[in-house]
């Protein structure tokens, strides 16, 4: 294929993004003004929507061994527990925990799949300038090493340079919001400490906030918020181990081969993460508190959920017509999960922060939460983001839901044994590229049938896959049969009764 794409930036979006593309045949440049891949410590935390979103790109096998599972969430206050999240509680997919994995790890494994792929990336190498037209991105290329900057032109470009986006700003796109006062600092190495390691810790005191994360090999994340009197000439490590063993109730020294740093948290977001030719993802079109964890996972999600679009466009599945319906729905359900992880995060690092009555009142309302339930039915899905979804738009009517099955929402992911191979799940039918049919028949013979074939519907095709016994009844509360378009990205786009021609399921 002859289109040219450009991604500018190799952090976890920007691979993903490659990755996907390549995954469906087309060809990407990839360009990062870093020399080499970072080490830094930043994002730990895999949530399980984005570990089925790297399942699919064939990489969440290497991740899970590359990490260090997590099944509870503790939250303490001034040394009691408050409350806590359970994640084996999490129903409808795969990974029913979080994975602790430092982000170099993360964006290693990323690189080694490109690679795989025939991708590669270009490093020192810098997006200096870009201006559209309505049938090129001319950009600015600059080779760090011998300072030539060439110009070079793309059909599409995909931004996932980070916070401070060169093709944000190169493109006109505001980038407004707020930066928070509180400053963070942080530490990852070796603890001698009894506390549990398949839990994260959340240790909130009248003093400021400790988060201790394990990680694999023994090693363990501390995040604090900076305490406001820090003695002159201090170093950061011994501040940040300090303030550690005084916010934490159980003992917590500090081995040696500890790395510390001191950041900012924003809450930001893209004015648009779409004009023309050009897209934003990742960092480059929100920043928020790392609160929950939320950064990497949203950034990889904007990127793959892009990837199929374009690569639809790309490939002529979507006429020229229809790219701007396609791309702006991209968008709005962007900004839709973007607003909801910028609220979260906010709500959390505040919460963080509360201290006399209103921390009493605060810690009486995550107890109140964990034993009625709320915790595992709002907090657990939305912090793992496996529950997503998503407003049609204006004039787009109501999603519509048979049992478990709701438009403009993820296919929860069953477990469902198909031609004899048991573990299979509904997202194991998926299609990298196409949106598919999949109709469910509960009625049908016990022992189940999968069949592939072409169904048209509304003037387009899809590849039908029929799946019946009546364990679906149970699964996912259906007690007729049932048709559902569900895109690549695992998202149903239409459901509704079966009828021969799916003439009632319009198409996404
Ligand atoms: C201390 C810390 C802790 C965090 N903890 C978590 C966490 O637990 N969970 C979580 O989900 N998130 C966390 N985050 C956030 C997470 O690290 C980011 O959300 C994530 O790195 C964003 O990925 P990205 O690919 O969008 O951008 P980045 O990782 O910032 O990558 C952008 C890339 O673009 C390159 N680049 C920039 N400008 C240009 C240019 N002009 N030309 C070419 N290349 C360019 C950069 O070199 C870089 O490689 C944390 C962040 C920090 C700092």
């Amino acid at each position: 294929m002859s289109v040219r794409i450009l991604i500018v930036g190799a952090g976890p979006a920007g691979l993903a993004a490659a990755v996907s593309l390549r995954l469906q045949g087309l060809p990407v440049t990839v360009v990062d003004k870093a020399a080499a891949p970072h080490t830094h410590p930043k994002a730990i935390v895999l949530w399980p929507r984005a570990l089925e979103i790297f399942d699919r790109l064939g990489i969440a096998d290497r991740l899970e061994a590359a990490g260090h599972p997590l099944t509870n969430q503790h939250y303490h206050s001034n040394g009691t527990r408050v409350a806590s999240l359970t994640f084996s509680k999490l129903r409808h997919t795969k990974y029913r925990y979080a994975l602790a994995i430092p982000q170099h790890t993360t964006e290693r494994i990323l690189r080694e799949r490109l690679g795989e792929l025939g991708g590669s990336i270009r490093t020192h190498t810098e997006l200096t300038a870009l201006r559209q037209d309505a049938a090129t991105v001319t950009t600015t290329l600059t080779d760090l090493d011998t300072g030539i900057a060439q110009e070079e032109t793309y059909d599409w470009v995909i931004g996932a340079d980070g916070v401070h986006s060169s093709v944000r700003t190169a493109t006109g796109i505001a980038f407004s919001g707020q930066t928070y006062e509180q400053t963070f600092l942080l530490s990852d190495g070796p603890c001698d400490t009894e506390l549990a390691t398949d839990s994260a810790h959340y240790f909130m005191t009248d003093t400021g906030v400790l988060v201790m994360v394990p990680l694999p090999d023994r090693q363990w994340r501390a995040f604090i918020s900076a305490p406001r009197e820090i003695p002159e000439g201090e170093p950061l490590l011994d501040t940040v181990a300090r303030v550690v063993s005084m916010r934490s109730p159980v003992p917590v020294r500090f081995l040696e081969g500890h790395t510390a740093g001191r950041f900012r948290i924003h809450r930001k977001a893209a004015e648009h993460v779409w004009r023309s030719r050009v897209f934003l993802v990742g960092d480059a079109a929100h920043a928020h508190s790392p609160a929950g964890a939320q950064g990497i996972n949203t950034g990889v999600e904007d990127a793959t959920s892009l990837a199929w679009r374009l690569a639809g466009v790309c490939r002529g599945s979507v006429v020229a017509s229809d790219s701007d319906r396609v791309f702006t729905q991209w968008a709005d359900e962007r900004h839709q999960v973007v607003a909801n992880v910028l609220r979260d995060t906010d709500l959390q690092t505040r919460m963080w922060g509360v201290r006399g009555l209103r921390g009493r009142l605060r810690d009486a309302v995550l107890y109140g939460a964990e034993r009625t339930g709320l915790l595992d039915r709002v907090v657990i899905p939305r912090q793992t983001q496996i529950v997503q979804r998503f407003s049609p738009g204006p004039g787009r009517g109501r999603p519509k839901a048979v049992g478990a099955l709701r438009s403009h929402a993820r296919l929860p992911n069953v477990e469902i044994s198909t031609d004899g191979a048991p573990g299979a799940r509904l997202h194991d039918f998926l299609s990298m590229t196409e949106p598919i049919a999949i109709e469910f028949d509960p009625a049908g013979t016990p022992g189940h049938r999968t069949t592939v074939s072409r169904r048209a519907a509304r003037g387009k095709e899809f590849d039908v896959v029929s799946l019946t016994g009546p364990a679906l009844r149970s699964a996912l509360g259906i007690s007729r049969r049932v048709t559902c378009i569900v895109r690549p990205d695992g998202i149903v786009a239409a459901v509704a009764p079966h009828t021969t021609s799916t003439k009632g399921v319009s198409t996404p």
